[in-house]
């Protein structure tokens, strides 16, 4: 008998450049937090492809320093997976504005990492379709198998 399938959701992270120089300690928290790291990619966004991921915000007074921002060093995507992955994640991070952040939720990431109202140090995919398709946005041929529980123990 086949064993159960398990399916586990996955969220794409991103470290972004103001905060590359921290990445292993993040990803040390990131791991401590129950996540699993599935994929793993460092990247140097061209203007183009930062725009291009953030098209939703075309036409916003900070499309522009955003685009700079984010095409100003690399970054470090993620995919990761956990239990409701994609909520727990946006929790964990914070508030946008790293300012704000630091007022209201002064243990997030965003607050520990980030630098500004734009400069917040990390990304988190809003809902599952927004994850699909920045999943895709950095890792365009992966296909993820899942791993049927009860594998190892099998024969
Ligand atoms: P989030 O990253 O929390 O989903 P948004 O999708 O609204 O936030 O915005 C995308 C990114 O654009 C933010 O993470 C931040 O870097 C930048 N940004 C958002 N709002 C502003 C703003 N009012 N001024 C400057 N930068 C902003
Ligand atoms: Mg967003």
């Amino acid at each position: 008998m086949d064993p159960p399938h398990i399916y586990v959701e996955r969220t794409l992270a991103i470290i972004k450049p103001d905060a590359v120089h921290k990445a292993e300690e993040i990803e040390d928290i990131i791991l401590r937090s129950g996540f699993a790291i599935l994929q793993k990619r460092r990247v140097h966004l061209t203007p183009e492809q930062a725009s291009d991921f953030y098209a939703e915000h075309y036409g916003k007074l900070f499309f522009a320093s955003l685009v700079a921002y984010m095409s100003s060093g690399p970054v470090i995507a993620l995919v990761i997976a956990k239990d409701q992955a994609i909520s727990y994640w946006r929790e964990l991070i914070g508030p946008t504005n790293t300012i704000k952040a630091r007022q209201t939720h002064p243990d997030c990431l965003r607050a520990i990492y980030g630098t500004d109202d734009q400069r917040n140090a990390l990304h988190g995919s809003e809902s599952f379709t927004a994850s699909e398709r920045e999943i895709r946005f950095f890792f365009p041929d992966s296909i993820i198998e899942p791993v049927p529980v009860g594998q190892a123990s099998k024969d």
